[in-house]
């Protein structure tokens, strides 16, 4: 069943054209359908009764079911949405300034790229996002951001999946978060995570919605990163910086570097200074993620966290080189809601519209969201 997350300002247009309804109702359908977090209230518009009849008959389902949420102690709150493909997770952080949130957004239902620290990638690709399913973790988002007296500020790609391997879906999301019309989100405020997938960074570069940039990459030598990033074997080290830097010249965008610290593999005193080489005369930030733990990896290796030493001297060494450098504060690890961890979950039994949602232990059923009654 079609849903308004799957519309753009044109298709929904072409539709209301098709009902013999003025197509200039199109923006202030969807700029309602955005601003109440996809639960609109149509008699509050100036539209007739037929077309509210048709948009709640015809285009009111949405493309996922809130399954679950679970709650860090430190605010995070983890999302469980089901949708047609499986299962996908988003997570709200509360920023520490008051007022505001940053939502992280999955592009797959599961990963193939296999990077060593990551469970995303435990069980594989299983789908592809539609940019309608990504709208509605947006939507998700901003719904339990005004829950809790925020506002969703920001937006990453860095959930389960590789944006890059996603991009019309991804691009096209980016266009609606961002339409007046439609989330009104700064195009700043995205950010799109990729491991170094060259023609989508390209590509990227060349949407026009020039979104922050993302690139992770987790060693400073083609050699530690192949053993944790397998993609670096069709693209090298040269060859992701080149085309981060060609992202920046393009769009005017600082890049993000991320690096997870993994103890004894990719921390070392050397790997910091050859870190700060490839930084030379590269405007980015690094962001350096300490490890957040998720059992054996795919390799069988059961990675550490740094010690407090060790992180420190890495960090040290890359400020004293001028590298602009941030630790990432783990938030949300005690509920698997950490970069790096989330994983498709696989549901018993999917419960069908209008059945209570599953919960667990930890877990809160998706009480604070009013579902649309045909959800
Ligand atoms: S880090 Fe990103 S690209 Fe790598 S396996 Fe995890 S989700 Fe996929």
């Amino acid at each position: 069943m079609p849903s308004l997350c799957d519309h753009s300002l044109e298709s929904l247009s072409l539709r209301l054209t098709q009902w013999n309804e003025p197509p200039s109702h199109a923006p202030r359908i969807l700029r309602a359908h955005y601003q109440t977090h996809g639960q609109p209230d149509w008699s509050a518009l100036p539209i007739s009764r037929s077309l509210m009849r048709r948009l709640n008959d015809e285009l009111s389902t949405r493309p996922s079911r809130l399954i679950t949420t679970h709650t860090s102690a430190d605010g995070t709150q983890k999302l469980l949405l089901a949708c047609e493909g499986g299962t996908v997770e988003s997570v709200l952080m509360p920023g520490h300034r008051p007022g505001v949130a940053a939502g992280c957004i999955s592009s797959q239902v599961g990963c193939a790229m296999g990077c060593d620290f990551c469970a995303s990638t435990r069980d594989g690709f299983v789908a592809n996002l539609s940019a309608g399913q990504i709208i509605d973790q947006f939507l998700h988002l901003r719904h339990y951001a005004a829950a809790i007296g925020r506002r969703l500020q920001t937006v990453v790609f860095m959930g389960m999946g590789e944006p890059m391997l996603n991009l019309p879906a991804v691009i096209e999301s980016i266009a609606r978060m961002t339409h007046p019309s439609m989330g009104n989100l700064g195009a700043g405020r995205i950010t799109v995570s990729t491991v170094g997938i060259v023609p989508g960074i390209d590509a990227l570069a060349d949407c026009g919605h020039k979104v922050q940039l993302a690139l992770s990459l987790h060693a400073p030598d083609d050699e530690t990163r192949a053993r944790l990033v397998p993609m670096n074997r069709r693209y090298g080290i040269d060859l992701i910086m080149a085309a981060a830097k060609r992202y920046q010249l393009r769009t005017g965008r600082f890049v993000n570097i991320e690096y997870c610290l993994l103890n004894e593999v990719n921390d070392s005193a050397d790997h910091a200074r050859r870190l700060a080489s490839l930084m030379e005369g590269f405007r980015a930030h690094v962001n350096i993620i300490p490890y957040n733990p998720i059992g054996p990896a795919l390799s069988g290796i059961t990675y550490q966290r740094p010690t407090p030493r060790r992180l420190e001297q890495f960090v040290q060494i890359l400020r004293d080189y001028s590298v602009v450098t941030h630790i990432r504060q783990p938030r949300g690890d005690q509920i698997n809601a950490a970069c790096g961890q989330l994983r498709r979950q696989t549901l018993p039994t999917m419960p069908a519209a209008g059945e209570p949602a599953a919960s667990t232990a930890q877990s809160h059923p998706a009480e604070p969201v009013q579902e649309p009654a045909q959800r």
